[in-house]
């Protein structure tokens, strides 16, 4: 059953159950109301009677007329000897006793009964003078009117109730039909998608996005907006790998080819052919580096680190590269200890010096920096070269990425635009995180936040 005539069904059901009880109550209250005016008035007329009901020396019992003046019209009475003759019977029509089996009974008991085609209530009281019976009476009125009160009633509500549930099944059909239009459209989208393979689509919503269906829809676009992304970075991904392994395995082959020919080993070529092996053993290091980084899986030693040794140990380094070509400082160095992996961490300085240096023209300057705050350590490494472009700016941590004007200006053109992915997932698999100022034609300024040492630095937690 579709969700929409589920809907439906219960709203029928509520409402019609609700009406159901309603109707009930109505009902009986109503009929409770009018049963105890007739029974108040057949009461009355029969306390009257017998106050005015006298036994004579036989011991029949008669009526005296006084109360006959006040009797209703509707009300019948009979009042019945011990002997079972009828001794007085004002107003009733007929002679048939009006309730045989009240008249049995020993105890005042109402009864409803049918005389013919007549409706009435009867009450019957047994007459005694102290333990003496003398006699019965019966007062009966006509139900008629009851009756089609209780039948009007009835009409009523169960046209009302019939109507109701009419109405609110059509509404509930008609509503929730608007309601989950949208939903048929989720699903009609999500299965245009899946047949074109077309994650660039999304579904139209008119409704308010803050109502039940926008939200699912926003959620949904999201979703996609999300998936086309992936999608569309494996693709760049797969392709910028493939470029990337393209150039360094045609280098090889012309290398071989070249060997082949001349039938004897050449230093130059054997040295080309090493040297672009070498790229594809990082190439390959930094994916795996990055992939295991990425999904949180990158095994880390988690060890006191002073990254002040560090620091000086990766300037050490990179001084190699620097050369004669710029100038390397070292601005302000305090005391910092952190817990981590000294390996990992050397290797983010290092990928950030080492771009420092690498975009930065010959005579500049790269200045590298250590402070620390109440909880955090501040590693920063600033630099007077290029500056990055705005446009660049939001996309120099993604895969792959190299701003073009790099491209061009680095002088080696070997980096594959993974240094700083990579320092980037290792800061964050350190719980920091890396920010980034730059000034187009001013310098770039990177700076890493790590959490300071906080108690006991545990030993290795993810061994490998
Ligand atoms: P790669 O250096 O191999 O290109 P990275 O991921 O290390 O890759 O850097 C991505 C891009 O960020 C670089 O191509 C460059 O455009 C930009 N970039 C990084 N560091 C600097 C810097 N210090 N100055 C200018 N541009 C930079």
């Amino acid at each position: 059953m579709s969700l929409r005539s589920r809907l439906t069904l219960l709203y029928i059901t509520l409402v019609g159950g609700i009406l159901l009880l309603f109707g009930v109550v109505i009902y009986v209250s109503v009929s409770l109301t009018v049963t105890n005016q007739i029974d108040q008035t057949l009461r009355q007329t029969a306390n009257n009677f017998i106050s005015n009901t006298r036994v004579d020396q036989t011991g029949e019992l008669f009526v005296t007329t006084a109360p006959l003046a006040d009797l209703p019209t509707d009300v019948y009475v009979q009042v019945w000897s011990r002997n079972n003759r009828l001794s007085a019977a004002p107003n009733t029509p007929t002679t048939r006793m009006l309730d045989p089996v009240g008249y049995q009974s020993s105890k005042p008991v109402w009864n409803d009964v049918f005389i013919g085609s007549s409706h009435l209530r009867v009450l019957t009281i047994p007459l005694r003078v102290g333990d003496r019976f003398v006699g019965t009476m019966q007062v009966g009125t006509q139900l008629t009117v009851v009756d089609a009160t209780q039948r009007t009633l009835l009409i009523v509500l169960a046209i009302g109730t019939l109507a109701a549930i009419t109405i609110s099944g059509l509404a509930a059909w008609l509503s929730t039909r608007q309601a989950l239009a949208p939903l048929k459209d989720v699903t009609e989208a999500a299965l245009t998608i899946t047949r074109a393979d077309d994650l660039s689509r999304r579904i139209p919503y008119r409704g308010p996005k803050e109502d039940e269906t926008g939200q699912l829809i926003t959620a949904f676009n999201r979703t996609l907006s999300r998936l086309e992304n992936l999608f569309h970075q494996q693709r760049r991904f797969m392709a910028d790998v493939g470029h990337e392994l393209r150039t360094p395995l045609t280098v090889i082959k012309g290398n071989v080819a070249l060997l082949r020919r001349m039938g004897s080993t050449d230093e130059e070529s054997l040295s080309s052919i090493e040297s672009e092996v070498d790229r594809l053993t990082r190439l390959v290091g930094d994916l795996l580096l990055l992939a295991q980084a990425e999904s949180g899986k990158l095994p880390l030693a988690r060890r006191l680190v002073e990254l002040d040794t560090l620091l000086l140990e990766a300037m050490q380094q990179m001084r190699v590269l620097a050369r004669d070509k710029l100038t390397m400082k070292i601005g302000e160095i305090d005391q910092v200890l952190v817990c981590g992996d000294n390996d990992r961490l050397k290797q983010v300085l290092v990928n950030l010096i080492g771009n420092a240096i690498k975009y930065t023209p010959a005579g500049g300057e790269v200045i590298v920096s250590l402070g620390k705050t109440a909880n955090q350590a501040r590693l920063t490494i600033r630099d007077n070269g290029p500056g990055i472009p705005a446009e660049d700016m939001p996309h120099i941590f993604e895969r792959f990425y190299r701003g073009e004007k790099s491209r061009t200006r680095s002088q080696d053109g070997k980096g594959f635009g993974l240094g700083l992915s990579i320092a980037y997932w290792i800061v964050r698999n350190h719980g920091g995180r890396i920010e980034v100022n730059s000034v187009e034609g001013k310098g770039t300024t990177f700076c890493i936040w790590l959490p300071l040492k906080d108690g006991e630095c545990p030993e290795m937690t993810n061994p490998g």
